[in-house]
């Protein structure tokens, strides 16, 4: 059986943790979001790669919700203190990561390969991919004008409302390598509880990605990131509320429309699944909160059996 995730960052990593408790691991391929990325003191930072790292690897920070456990900030500190750029939070342990990271991609590895070197000496046995290699950003339309993302996201604390999402690069960016492959050789694709617009959006910008979810001959299952039409963390909400009309599982449906054959909803939302079907999308209610190892798994649990039900 073998599943491939599109995923963002912190919501992502914690459902792709769920699905290798739930199958082998090595049969998982996760497809992350760089449109997040990032330069930032010369390095590379990938954030939602990164948190699909650290979940992996199970050094995550489950308390602070991102970034490495056990962390520190000195080295923040002294950036601060030195009047360098420090908006944006990297730990001692994390700045370690970028450092290898930036070292070999200054030697020509593309960020595919640096992935999977990262994740290797990590000990992790999922294949973590980049949906590209190629330089894709995202940018949000507001009220304050546009913003790169984590500018918004981070600096603004992603205050403004968002009127429109763009991705730079998108345009001409190819799938990263075994991206195609793992999508075309998936006995199911799952689209992790993420931000639509700006976790999974930057994935399904990339046009070779979209095809191939299009011309799937598998199901795809989408996991709603709403738990009685509010968003754990983070701005998903409002983002659909303003730009989709409402929070109810029809609006992340319309995200996500002629690319999923289910979508897995939250009990607490259960009344919201009739206009669901109605599209010709089937709905599997499940408990979504995904507060410890046994949640994850049985999240991820359902939306296989969702495939099963599908076939
Ligand atoms: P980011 O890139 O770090 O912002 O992470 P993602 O986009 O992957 O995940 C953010 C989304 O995850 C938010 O919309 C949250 O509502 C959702 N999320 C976080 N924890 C849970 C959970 O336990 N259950 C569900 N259903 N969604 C969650
Ligand atoms: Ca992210």
């Amino acid at each position: 059986m073998n599943v491939c995730v599109l995923s963002g960052g912190v919501g992502g990593a914690k459902f792709v943790r769920g699905m290798v408790d739930a199958v082998e691991p090595s049969s998982v391929t996760v497809i992350g979001n760089v449109g997040d990325d990032l330069e930032v003191l010369g390095l590379h930072v990938s954030p939602d790669l990164d948190s699909i790292l650290y979940a992996l690897a199970g050094v995550n920070d489950e308390a602070r919700g991102w970034g490495r456990t056990d962390e520190s900030w000195n080295a923040l500190e002294s950036v601060a203190e030195l009047g360098g750029e420090a908006w944006f939070q990297l730990g001692d342990r994390d700045l370690g990561l970028h450092l290898v990271r930036a070292e070999l991609l200054r030697e020509g590895l593309p960020l595919s390969a640096v992935t999977a070197r990262l994740a290797a000496r990590l000990g992790i046995r999922a294949r973590i991919l980049p949906a590209t290699d190629d330089r894709l950003r995202t940018f949000v339309a507001t009220g304050a004008g546009e913003l790169s993302f984590q500018d918004w996201f981070v600096r603004r604390g992603h205050r403004d409302e968002v009127n429109g999402v763009r991705f730079e690069g998108a345009e001409t960016a190819r799938a990263a390598p075994g991206v195609t492959d793992a999508l075309r050789d998936a006995d199911l694709i799952v689209i992790a509880p993420s931000n639509p617009y700006v976790s999974i959006g930057p994935v399904l910008a990339v046009q070779e990605i979209r095809e191939a979810l299009t011309g799937r001959r598998v199901p795809c299952v989408a996991v709603s990131p709403l738990i009685g039409g509010r968003s754990v963390k983070g701005p998903a909400d409002r983002m659909l509320s303003r730009l989709q009309g409402g929070t109810d599982p029809i609006q992340v449906t319309q995200c996500y429309l002629d690319l999923i054959d289910a979508l897995v909803i939250d009990e607490a939302d259960a009344d919201g699944a009739a206009p669901v079907e109605e599209v010709g999308v089937r709905v599997i209610v499940a408990r979504t909160l995904m507060s410890d190892s046994d949640a994850r798994r049985r999240l991820a649990e359902a939306a296989l059996e969702a495939t099963a039900a599908l076939r």
